[in-house]
C-alpha cells in the first residue's frame, strides 16, 4: 500500500474500522509513513474535538463534511507555496 492507495480509504478507517485487513494494511504504511500517519492523527483529532464541543449532539456526517471543506479551503489558502497532498 502506498500514499495514493491510502488516501481514499483514510476517511473510511477514521469513521469505522469496518474492514480489518483495510486497517492493518492501513497501520502498516502508517507507521512507515509520517505524511499519512500525521493527516490519519488529524482526522481523529478533528472528530474528537467536534464530539467535545457538539457534547450530546447528534454530529452528522454532512455537517463533518461542511467543516472539513472550509477547513480545506483555509489550508489551501495557508499551505500556497507549500507543496501538499
Ligand atoms: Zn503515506
Amino acid at each position: 500500500m502506498n500514499c495514493q492507495e491510502l488516501k481514499p480509504i483514510l476517511l473510511d478507517y477514521v469513521d469505522r474500522e469496518k474492514n480489518p485487513d483495510l486497517c492493518e494494511e492501513f497501520k502498516a504504511h502508517s507507521r512507515a509513513c509520517s505524511d499519512c500517519f500525521n493527516r490519519f492523527k488529524f482526522e481523529v483529532s478533528f472528530r474528537d474535538f467536534l464530539k467535545a464541543k457538539f457534547k450530546g449532539e447528534i454530529v452528522s456526517e454532512e455537517f463533518i463534511n461542511k467543516i472539513k471543506t472550509q477547513l480545506k479551503k483555509l489550508q489551501k489558502d495557508i499551505s500556497i507555496g507549500e507543496k501538499g497532498w
